[in-house]
């Protein structure tokens, strides 16, 4: 494992890339509407990063044919927009990343289409909130695992589950650099408390909890991309990139 430290200059050019993900997901967040089909938020995402300066980096990656993953309901991550329309009640994940000047900036929303359930907003605010603790525990001194039981402790402590088979991770020119960031400490998946790597000042990570109201068992579609809970259950999805400092981390994807 290799994790590389940034620079206060390469942190800035994260915050630049962060602020633009941050206000393309603003504006994708005002135009959900129900009766739109999810390709058209990929529109969107594009010709908003564009005139932002930033390029779309989940299009073409390992061959993800879209700029933007758009996961409905049941759909945890990676869901591929297409024709498929949002209905009032439904809710929708919005992950989306861009480079800006080499460097990536990647997060994630779930909102809901119209009004949703009472369940549905309760899962919403519980994921969100389970990423705030793990950035909360995301300091100079803590271990990575930390952040892992932060986060796995919060969103089971409320009746809910976390996916186990997917996570954060490590970012910077690569969307994906070391260290993994696994949202639970279950062996063979996560990483328990007091262990794994020492977070130090200069880390830059993407926290991305994916919390389901059943079962944390998934299933992949025919589409080998979009990942969905095995018992049809409700999934949210939060991410955010940040930086470790001297304190409280701090979020990069933020307007
Ligand atoms: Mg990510």
């Amino acid at each position: 494992m290799s994790i590389i430290i940034k620079s206060e200059h390469e942190i800035e050019l994260m915050r630049q890339a962060g602020r633009i993900v941050a206000m393309v997901l603003e504006v994708l967040k005002a135009r959900v509407r129900p009766g739109m089909c999810t390709e058209e938020l990929d529109v969107i995402a594009a010709e908003e990063a564009q005139k932002l300066g930033g390029r779309p980096s989940f299009k073409g990656y390992r061959g993800f044919p879209a700029n933007l993953c758009v996961s409905v309901n049941d759909e945890i991550v990676h869901g591929i927009p297409g024709k498929k329309v949002l209905c009032e009640g439904d809710i929708v994940s919005l992950d989306f990343g861009v480079i800006y000047q080499d460097f990536q900036g990647d997060a994630a929303i779930t909102m809901g289409v119209g009004d949703v359930s009472p369940e549905a907003k309760r899962l919403m605010e519980v994921t969100e909130d389970a990423l705030k603790a793990g950035v909360a525990t995301a300091r100079p001194g803590a271990r990575l695992g930390d952040v892992s039981a932060a986060i796995e402790q919060y969103a089971e402590s409320r009746g809910y589950s976390v996916v186990r088979q997917y996570s954060g991770h490590g970012i910077g020119r690569k969307l994906h650099e070391d260290p993994q960031v696994p949202n639970c400490t279950t062996p063979g998946f996560g990483l328990m408390a007091g262990t794994g790597p020492e977070l130090q000042k200069g880390m830059t990570l993407a926290l991305e909890p994916m919390v389901n109201i059943g079962d944390w068992e998934t299933k992949q579609d025919d589409d080998n991309w979009t990942v969905r809970t095995r018992d049809g259950s409700l999934s949210a999805h939060f991410e955010n990139t940040i930086a470790i400092t001297d304190g409280e981390a701090e979020v990069l994807t933020k307007l």
